[in-house]
């Protein structure tokens, strides 16, 4: 990796201290526009957020949320698969996003947001392969539910679920807070505690 494209001593630093304090991540990787944002202020409307750090890179970063009450943290990984990025870009963002996938003892889980409206796409795969090649827990998330209908929202689980030897994906919308809850159950079964 490049100092020019991410700045990784940043990333390692934060990476080093919350191994030190072994403290457990769990990140949100999704297609840029998927609603990751927007998720991760509805979870905040929910619980106490506090954003630690940022690691700046040219045009994309990763973004550290430590949830106050629980002791974990909530690890923001920039989106992918926009479409005016160019080849370049695309590859400093999966070298970003493997570093930090391999680099990460204590990763109990990887949040992957899927928008309901949209069949699987081989990006999203593609990263639900890395992780489970790496032995990372899977935790799909199907974004913007209340976009879809009931059928729609069932075909989504039923495809993803073949797609993820028979996990669910867990719908959840930032607009009308369906789901919220759910996940913050989930994520904290994930990070223990
Ligand atoms: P990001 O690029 O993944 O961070 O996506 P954003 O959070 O910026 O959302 C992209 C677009 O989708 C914005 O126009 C949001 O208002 C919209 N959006 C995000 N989440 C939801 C949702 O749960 N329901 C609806 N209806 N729209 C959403």
């Amino acid at each position: 990796l490049e100092a020019t494209t991410f700045n990784k001593p940043q990333l390692q630093e934060q990476l080093s201290v919350l191994e030190q304090r072994q403290e457990a991540q769990i990140a949100l990787a999704g297609r840029s526009n998927v609603g990751k944002s927007s998720l991760v202020n509805a979870l905040a409307r929910r619980k106490q957020l506090a954003k630690i750090s940022a690691t700046p890179g040219k045009t994309r970063s990763i973004n550290f949320y430590r949830v106050a009450p629980d002791g974990f943290s909530l690890v923001d990984l920039p989106g992918y698969g926009y479409a005016k990025c160019s080849q370049e870009e695309r590859k400093s963002w999966a070298k970003l996003i493997e570093y930090y996938l391999t680099n990460t003892p204590t990763l109990k889980a990887l949040a992957l947001l899927l928008d309901c409206r949209i069949p699987p796409q081989a990006l999203d795969r593609d990263l639900a392969d890395f992780a489970r090649g790496h032995g990372i827990p899977l935790l799909p998330v199907l974004t913007k539910a209340d976009k879809c209908t009931q059928v729609e929202r069932s075909k989504r689980q039923q495809e993803w679920s073949r797609l993820l030897n028979g996990i669910m994906p867990l719908p959840v919308s930032s607009k009308d807070m369906r789901g919220v809850d759910a996940l913050w159950s989930e994520l904290r079964r994930f990070a223990g505690t």
